[in-house]
Order: C-alpha cells, then sequence, then structure tokens
C-alpha cells in the first residue's frame, strides 16, 4: 500500500495508523493541514473491504475538512479518522477507549467528532480517556449537529436561488429533498416554513410518510426524484448523488444539499454548468454543523452568535457564485481556489 505516492496523499501532514491486540482496534488518523489551528474531523466506523479502501477515505475525508474549516472562517484545519469494523457488531468500549488513546497520542494536533457510525455516546466514552473530542453539546444540550447543519443548508440555499433563479424568497419555490435523515428531516421543516413546496424521497418508507404528512409534501420513490419537476435538487442522503447520468436526467436549475461528496467525479462540475445548473459546493453549504462544534470549544459560546456565523454561509456563498460568474468558472472549482487562499496564506 503506498502512502506517499497515493493519489489522495495531497501533501498531509501526518498519517497515523494504530492498532489494539486486546480490543481489535485497527484504526488511521489522517491530519491534512493545521495551519489555522488543530485538524478536526468525525471519526468514521466502517467494515472497509480492505486497508487501501480505508486509506483512500480517511485521506479523501481529512482533506475535506481542510477546505470546509477554512471556508466557514473557522480557527480549525482538516483531519480524521477511520476504523476499520462493524459499528454493529465490533464497536465495544474497549475499542472506543483504544480509539481514544490513539487520539490523544496526537497532543491536541486532531481533534475527533461523531460520524457515520459513531454516535454522540461513543465520543463520551472517548472523552473518558482525551480532552481531543468536539461535538459533545452545551451544557447537557445534545451534541447532534444535524439542526445546525440544515440551517447552514437553508442559508446556502437562499444565495443559491437568488444566483441561480434570481429570486429573493422561497415563498413557492419548488424543492425535491433526496434523503430526510437527520438533516434532511431538518431542512424539510425550515424549508416548509418559508413556503417552499416539497416532494420528498427515503429508502426508509415509513419515515417518509410520517414526515410528509406533516408538512402537506409530495413523496417519490429514491429513482423518481431524479426527475422531480422542481427548482432545487436538494441531496441530502449519500456521497456521489450527482452522478453524469442523473445530472442528464435533472430538472432543477439548482442544487444545494447538505451530503457530502455530492460529485462522483470532478468532471460532474463541468457537466453542471454545461446544463445550466448553478452547483452549491457541498463543503460550503454543510458546514453548519462544524461551525457549531467549533463554538462549543469557546469559553463565550451563545446561540446567537452560532447562528449568525451560520448564516455567514450565504455571503460566502455569494461570493463564490459572483467569481464563478465572473471568472467563468464552476462554483465548485473557486470554492477550492478561495479555500487554498485561506489555508495556505
Ligand atoms: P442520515 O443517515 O440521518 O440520513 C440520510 C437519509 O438518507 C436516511 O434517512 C436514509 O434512509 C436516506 N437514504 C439513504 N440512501 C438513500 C437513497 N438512495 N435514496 C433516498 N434516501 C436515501 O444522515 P444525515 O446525518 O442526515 O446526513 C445526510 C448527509 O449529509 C450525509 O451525506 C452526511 O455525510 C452529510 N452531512 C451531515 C452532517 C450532519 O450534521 N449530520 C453534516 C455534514 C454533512
Amino acid at each position: 500500500m503506498s502512502v506517499f505516492s497515493h493519489p489522495e496523499f495531497d501533501h498531509h501532514q501526518r498519517i497515523v495508523f494504530g492498532s489494539d491486540a486486546e480490543s481489535g482496534l485497527k484504526a488511521i488518523i489522517a491530519v491534512h493541514d493545521t495551519r489555522r489551528g488543530p485538524a478536526l474531523g468525525g471519526l468514521r466506523i466502517f467494515p472497509y473491504a480492505s486497508d487501501e479502501e480505508a486509506l483512500t477515505d480517511v485521506l479523501r475525508l481529512s482533506r475535506g475538512m481542510t477546505y470546509k474549516s477554512a471556508l466557514a472562517d473557522l480557527p480549525l484545519g482538516g483531519g480524521k479518522a477511520v476504523i476499520i469494523a462493524d459499528p454493529r457488531r465490533d464497536k465495544t468500549p474497549a475499542l472506543l477507549r483504544a480509539m481514544g488513546r490513539l487520539v490523544d497520542s496526537m497532543n491536541g494536533d486532531y481533534i475527533t467528532a461523531e460520524d457515520s457510525g459513531s454516535s454522540e455516546a461513543d465520543m463520551r466514552i472517548i472523552a473518558d480517556i482525551t480532552e481531543h473530542v468536539g461535538g459533545l453539546g452545551q451544557d447537557g444540550a445534545s451534541g447532534d449537529p444535524s439542526p445546525f447543519t440544515a440551517r447552514g443548508v437553508f442559508c446556502a440555499m437562499r444565495s443559491a436561488v437568488r444566483h441561480g433563479l434570481g429570486r429573493d424568497d422561497m415563498d413557492g419555490l419548488r424543492v425535491a429533498i433526496q434523503g430526510v435523515g437527520h438533516v434532511g428531516a431538518h431542512l424539510a421543516r425550515l424549508l416548509h416554513e418559508a413556503g417552499a413546496r416539497l416532494v420528498m424521497t427515503d429508502v426508509d418508507r415509513d419515515a417518509l410518510e410520517r414526515l410528509a404528512e406533516s408538512l402537506g409534501a409530495e413523496t417519490t420513490t429514491p429513482d423518481g426524484i431524479i426527475d422531480a419537476d422542481v427548482d432545487v435538487f436538494a441531496p441530502c442522503a449519500m456521497g456521489a448523488a450527482l452522478s453524469t447520468s442523473v445530472v442528464e436526467r435533472l430538472k432543477a436549475q439548482v442544487i444545494c444539499g447538505a451530503a457530502n461528496n455530492q460529485l462522483a467525479s470532478p468532471e460532474i462540475a463541468g457537466l453542471l454548468k454545461a446544463r445550466n445548473i448553478l452547483y452549491t459546493p457541498d463543503y460550503v453549504a454543510n458546514a453548519g454543523g462544524v461551525i457549531e462544534i467549533a463554538w462549543q470549544r469557546r469559553r463565550d459560546y451563545r446561540r446567537e452568535d452560532v447562528m449568525s456565523h451560520i448564516a455567514g454561509i450565504e455571503s460566502t456563498l455569494d461570493e463564490i457564485f459572483d467569481r464563478a460568474r465572473r471568472e467563468r468558472n464552476d462554483p465548485a472549482g473557486v470554492a477550492d481556489a478561495l479555500a487554498r487562499e485561506r489555508f495556505r496564506d
């Protein structure tokens, strides 16, 4: 397994491989960049098919965190951790404590948090071993970042519909939401309150129908959402939602959602631009959660300040969309360039 010549290596500052025979821990911590501050990024627990697959995932995700934190104007760098394990079968307190020792050995260069496969309860076990844990909630409140992420996506959508559709409000805006889990459901409520007309889907039909009924929203199948006759398509389920075949079918003129790594490959950004569909760079739109976690690390946490920081996502996107238009570039390329200016200055 090559590391320094890995396609996703991108000059990572540190990559630490950790193992613990007793608990069965096999983990990788990747620290991409700490020039803006310590590297914050979630801990993903997943039964990767190979060590190579785990390495590729952790490198890609930690690099993404550097870009996300830079554009969210946070004093943080980018990092990520993965444990190669099935969270439903292999996750034990001993495994999490061993992970806590590995995180602690980074001496604060890496701060861990929840991600897929790890919960707030898991973070509390890790926090018994190391202080370098984020996202545990403020003053006993839940550490669930999804309401903050949804609020950020909502602010991002305001900018995107202004630039892509010339609209200043959401009243009557037709939005398709792909995935109404933690973030998607909160986003649906915010859009409903703002007067948007929703069509939504989820593989969990029961949860979908319950939510749709409470909001008076339409539902469709996971495949049907792609063809929905809407203004905005909001990917809020899995990564790589935007493939060539999906983009060719979309009727929406704006894409803005919470999912990470929405573009199945970098060329998709060009394809969206060619089809005149305005793409909202995912890591800018979905930064609300990490913004709140960053505020939890401060002594002067105030919910109003967190919310106004999250609202800043709208003006960051105004800048990105304006620059993309001036430079005839796609917004994803502009966001990457702007982030690099901020963490490499
Ligand atoms: P979640 O697991 O709670 O929700 C995802 C939902 O998508 C689930 O309800 C699932 O049933 C559904 N789904 C899965 N495959 C689907 C498919 N093919 N078609 C339709 N629905 C499908 O996750 P979440 O926390 O809401 O996060 C959603 C996305 O946003 C993820 O990509 C995540 O990485 C990203 N994200 C989340 C946060 C956060 O604060 N939770 C922050 C940043 C980014």
